[in-house]
């Protein structure tokens, strides 16, 4: 695997692959990798002729109050599983590279980005459509692959790309799980023994109001009532459980197929998210 360790080199790395006529298939990620990100890897691996992984945590989608500064780093750790998942090359980059003095450009989608986890993090989706449209022009993806774990960011990059006319495909990938449900993300890290099991409580949740949009009921609020009172009752603070059209992100009073329940909680100092397409037949895929 080659490791492109700036947008210099980046650059011509992608030109060569295009030269030699390969599509190439994009993976942005901050880093601590796990089998949800290599999930995507090797999605892009078998439908593009070039693999290419980005590694970059970026500031700029970090809160003042938030992890940026105890965010995981490992990239031995990050190459190693890359390489493993027949990745062709990490770019990485630094934050003086992306964000040099003087830097007052930023993209913003709006709408899309007032609710779910827009509400509690406010600068947060201006910091991913700004490096994210920065990285798509960097490396020039013909797709890029996005887990729908983080299902609101999936939708605002659609809607940044369809309408900035970048002419790229974003494809979204299902949640890969652990094999008791929880939703593999970086910031499980943060989770000790007891969080780790009362963390259960969002995939729980989310499972109890599937199983009963599965039996007939479509009622919004008692929908979010049974995810909500799940991840209540291990003391997580509850952020939002919130049933949403799966297209504008607009919250419903009746669900339908195509509805997402998504949550957000903090356990202890962590926050999780996850979601379910409430009309999506089980099982998710798990790792
Ligand atoms: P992150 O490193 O957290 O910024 O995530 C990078 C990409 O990996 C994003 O598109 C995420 O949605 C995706 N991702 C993170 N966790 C998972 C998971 N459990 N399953 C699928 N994709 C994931």
């Amino acid at each position: 695997m080659e490791h492109a360790p700036n947008i210099r080199a980046v650059r011509e790395l992608v030109s060569n692959w295009r030269r030699a006529g390969h599509t190439i298939g994009f993976v942005p990620t901050m880093g601590a990798l796990h089998e949800g990100h290599l999930s995507l890897v090797r999605r892009a691996k078998a439908e593009c002729g070039r693999a290419i992984t980005s590694i970059f945590v970026n500031p700029t989608q970090f809160g003042p109050t938030e992890d940026l500064s105890k965010y995981p780093r490992d990239f031995e750790s990050d190459a190693r599983l890359l390489a493993s998942a027949s990745c062709d090359a990490v770019f990485t980059t630094s934050s003086e590279e992306m964000y040099p003095e003087g830097f007052v450009t930023w993209v913003t989608v709006e709408e899309l980005t007032k609710g779910l986890c827009g509400a509690s993090r406010p600068t947060h989706f201006r910091g991913v459509t700004t490096v994210c449209s920065k990285l798509f022009h960097i490396v020039q993806p013909d797709k890029v692959y996005m887990g729908e774990k983080d299902y609101q960011q999936v939708t605002v990059l659609r809607a940044m790309v369809r309408d900035m006319n970048m002419p790229l495909e974003i494809v979204p990938c299902p949640i890969v799980r652990e094999a008791d449900g929880l939703a593999m993300s970086s910031r499980n890290a943060y989770l000790d023994p007891s969080e780790r099991k009362r963390a259960l409580a969002l995939s729980r949740g989310l499972s109890r109001a599937r199983a009963a949009y599965a039996s007939g009921e479509r009622t919004a609020k008692r929908l979010e009532a049974i995810a909500a009172d799940e991840i209540l009752s291990v003391d997580a603070r509850l952020d939002y459980a919130t049933v949403v059209d799966g297209d504008t992100l607009a919250p419903l009073a009746r669900a339908n197929d195509k509805a997402v329940l998504a949550v957000a909680a903090f356990v202890g100092k962590t926050r999780l998210i996850d979601n379910h397409v409430l009309g999506r037949p089980s099982p998710v895929p798990s790792a």
